[in-house]
């Protein structure tokens, strides 16, 4: 293999690795048709950790026809369900093998903490493609009564090429949630990974082999969004696209796939409320508001952004809920295991937390805590020589929802925090946005409870916590938060097709 293909990597905890950079296809890394290349940044020092090669159109259509050679070959589709399970298997063994690797190359890709990364994205990559394996050999058709003369049965077929767009913020567990279900109904793949966050899943892609997949069936690029993603979109020959990341982002592919009509599934954006009844329990409230919305450095779709209280116990909720901030949210080094919260993905994301926080000041909103940099080129433009892509945990009180900080989504550790009088108030503000994705609530009264969870108008509503997401469990949203559901049985939904026969049983 040439020498720029891979490279050899050490990270601050000492692990050193050989980082595949070439576009995955048919099972080998191959070099783009414009040797473009990506640079990941660190984001913790803003250096560069290396440059990974960047799909062209023309390289998209290389790995299409890499996938539906692959879907039409006996190798694949001849294979059972069970046989496939193996291989899901397979390579959620090798994942586990490489726990600490990938949950090292994830540290220093994206900034996560490390110890998350290993106890959380690792593990949930290779819960969902073992649960979908389960599913390989388990989704079969029915037979349908139509009288003596006549016979009907269906049978679930895969959809075909999937292209499969994922987003930065769990660059592992977003694949594992595409690949698992697809695998598992027996279509093949081309993932096209968050160009800010590719090493992890490249490497992923070596275990892939190594599992035994036949080439083509699961090909793994990197590229810019606005080339290789739209290419991949309006790919002629795919027949389906699912797709994870911005609502604005979500609404081009939806049209760019309209050109085939391909099958759809969208998990875009949210600002998820979360609501504290005057007879919550407070400390546990606050426990979860702070995880709900500093969790993964605010990166989160479901972040629940929006801390809707009333009015009987808004001051006691605030202190315990700045409390819990200030206590849990330990900013800094992702290798260090004392840390909470790592630096934003990207200098943009970076720049865009603090435009935000910047609004909201402007906006006349409370700021009670954070509201600054913590390294990274806003300080230094201060005088100061701190790097990386640190923001404070910001919290805002006295928010008001015509404010940008309350309706739009931030995708960072800042959170708005207003007030509310009655629980008909607090349903319609939560109801108040074009996003429909989580919603959490803390009440002791188990009626309300189940009387807010139906009004509210999400994909998900989390009772007395926030944020649980489960491999078994259906995850999207409603409005503009997406279309289709992942996960679950449900996800098994959005990867085949039914086929009905019917069968003349007069005939001779
Ligand atoms: P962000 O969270 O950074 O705003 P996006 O929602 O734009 O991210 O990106 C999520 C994924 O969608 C990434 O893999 C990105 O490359 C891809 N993407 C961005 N723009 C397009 C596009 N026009 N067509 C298809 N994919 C895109």
């Amino acid at each position: 293999m040439a020498s720029d293909m891979e490279v050899q990597l050490t990270a601050p905890n000492g692990k050193t690795w050989t980082q595949p950079l070439g576009l995955f296809i048919n099972n080998k890394f191959v070099k783009s048709s414009t040797r473009e290349k990506i640079t990941s940044i660190n984001p913790s020092t803003e250096e560069e950790i290396c440059s990974v090669y960047a799909a062209s159109t023309q390289d998209v259509d290389t790995a299409v026809k890499a996938a539906r050679k692959a879907f039409r070959d006996p190798s694949w589709k001849r294979l059972s369900g069970t046989d496939r399970a193996v291989m899901m298997h397979r390579l959620a063994d090798l994942v586990g093998q490489n726990a600490e690797l990938l949950a090292t190359i994830e540290a220093l890709d994206n900034g996560k903490p490390y110890t998350v990364a290993l106890s959380e994205n690792v593990p949930e990559f290779q819960n969902v493609l073992r649960y979908y394996a389960g599913y390989a050999d388990k989704n079969f058709g029915q037979v349908i009564d139509v009288g003596p003369s006549k016979m009907a049965y269906t049978v679930k077929e895969p959809l075909g090429v999937c292209g499969q767009i994922i987003p930065w913020n769990f660059p592992l567990d977003m694949a594992a949630w595409k690949l698992g279900p697809a695998l598992c109904c027996g279509n093949t793949v081309v993932l096209k990974l968050a160009e800010q966050t590719p090493l992890s899943m490249l490497y992923v892609a070596k275990l892939i082999r190594e599992a035994g997949f036949p080439p083509g069936v699961i090909n793994i690029i990197n590229g810019h969004g606005r080339e290789a993603g739209a290419a991949l979109a309006k790919h002629e020959n795919v027949d389906k696209i699912a797709f994870t990341g911005s609502t604005a982002t979500g609404r081009e592919v939806m049209k760019l796939a309209a050109g085939t009509l391909k099958n759809i599934t969208l998990e875009t954006g949210g600002k998820s409320p979360l609501l504290v009844f005057e007879d919550a329990d407070l400390e546990l409230a606050a426990t979860w508001a702070h995880i709900g919305i500093m969790s993964n450095q605010g990166q989160v779709c479901t972040s629940t952004s929006r801390i809707l209280v009333h009015e009987a116990v808004y001051d006691e909720f605030v202190r315990l809920f700045n409390r819990a901030v200030e206590s849990i949210s330990v900013v800094g080094d992702p290798f260090d295991p004392n840390t909470f919260q790592g630096p934003q993905v990207t200098r943009a994301q970076y720049e865009r937390v603090l435009d935000y926080i910047k609004s909201g000041r402007e906006e006349g909103a409370t700021l009670a805590m954070g509201g600054v940099p913590i390294g990274g080129p806003a300080v230094a433009a201060n005088g100061e020589t701190s790097k990386g892509f640190f923001v404070a945990p910001t919290v805002f009180t006295n928010v008001k929802p015509a404010m940008k900080i309350y309706r739009e989504e931030i995708f960072g550790p800042c959170v708005a925090v207003v007030v509310f009088k009655t629980e008909e108030e607090a349903v319609a503000m939560a109801n108040d946005t074009t996003y429909g994705l989580g919603a959490a609530l803390f009440t002791r009264n188990m009626v309300r409870a189940h009387r807010v969870a139906r009004e509210i108008e999400a994909g998900m509503v989390w009772i007395n916590s926030s944020n649980d997401s489960d491999f078994r469990v259906p995850f999207g949203g409603v409005k503009q938060s997406g279309i289709g559901r992942e996960l679950g049985e449900a996800g098994l939904a959005a990867y085949s097709n039914i086929k009905s026969i019917h069968v003349n049983m007069e005939a001779s």
